[in-house]
C-alpha cells in the first residue's frame, strides 16, 4: 500500500501535484440562499436537470430500467450522499462528565466513511481515525461516528474534510487537542483519469497536545495496530 502523508497546515508540493485538488478554503462554499429552497423543490429540479443530462447522452428515458433513475439520483444526491451539506442535519452533541477523571487520550479508529470529490462528483471513501484528550467532557462514541458522516455526506476535498471534523471536534469538546487521520480512495483517480488502482491519500490534523511528537507516535502507533 502506496501511502502519502501530509499535514494539513503544511501541505508540500509532492502531495498536493494535481491542481484540481487543491482545497481553497476549510469552509464548504455555499451560496447565501443555499437553503431558501426545500428539498422537495431540490428534488424536482436536480431529477429534472439531470434527465436532460441522460437525454443528451443519447439515452432512451422510456426504457423500464432507466424511467426511475433521474428520480432516484436526485433523491439519494439531496436525502444521502450530499445531506451533510445542510446545518439541519448536523449531529447534536451531547456531552457527559468526565466522571472517572480519564485524562488520557481516547481513540476511535477505523470510521468507515463514503464522500464524493467535489471536482469529479464520484466517491471518496475510506477510514477516518480521531482522538482527543477530554478537558472535563466526553462524548459519546457513537457521536464521533455521526461528525464524521456529517461531514462526508458533501462534495468533498479530503483535505478539507480532515479539517472540518477537526475543528468541530474542537468547538463540540472544548478542547485543543484533538488528532484526524484519514486514508482515503478517490474513486477518480483509480477508475478515471491516471487508472491509478493502488493509491491511497493520507491526510492528517493535529492539534494542542498532539503536535506534542511522543503524543502523535502514541495515537499513530494505536491506529497503526491491527486490532
Ligand atoms: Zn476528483
Amino acid at each position: 500500500m502506496k501511502q502519502k502523508e501530509t499535514m494539513s497546515n503544511t501541505p508540500s508540493d509532492d502531495v498536493i501535484d494535481d491542481l484540481d485538488h487543491v482545497a481553497t478554503s476549510f469552509d464548504t462554499p455555499l451560496r447565501a440562499d443555499a437553503f431558501e429552497m426545500d428539498d422537495e423543490l431540490k428534488i424536482e429540479l436536480i431529477s429534472k436537470h439531470f434527465k436532460e443530462i441522460m437525454q443528451v447522452l443519447g439515452l432512451d428515458l422510456n426504457d423500464d430500467s432507466l424511467k426511475g433513475t433521474p428520480n432516484r439520483v436526485a433523491k439519494m444526491y439531496v436525502q444521502e450522499v450530499f445531506s451533510g451539506l445542510n446545518p439541519k442535519n448536523k449531529p447534536h452533541a451531547r456531552l457527559f462528565e468526565n466522571k472517572f477523571g480519564y485524562d488520557q487520550m481516547l481513540v476511535e479508529k477505523e470510521i468507515t466513511f463514503y464522500s464524493h470529490c467535489e471536482h469529479h462528483f464520484v466517491p471518496i471513501y475510506g477510514k477516518a481515525h480521531v482522538a482527543y484528550i477530554s478537558s472535563g467532557k466526553v462524548i459519546g462514541l457513537s457521536k464521533i461516528n455521526r461528525i464524521v458522516q456529517y461531514y462526508a455526506k458533501r462534495p468533498q476535498v479530503q483535505e478539507r474534510m480532515t479539517v472540518q471534523i477537526a475543528n468541530e471536534l474542537r468547538s463540540v469538546l472544548k478542547t485543543e487537542d484533538v488528532a484526524v487521520v484519514i486514508d482515503a480512495n478517490h474513486m477518480c483517480v483509480s477508475s478515471r483519469g491516471v487508472g491509478d488502482t493502488n493509491s491511497k491519500t493520507g491526510t492528517a490534523h493535529f492539534s494542542g497536545k498532539f503536535t506534542n511528537e511522543d503524543t502523535k507516535k502514541e495515537f499513530l502507533n494505536y491506529i497503526n495496530t491491527p486490532a
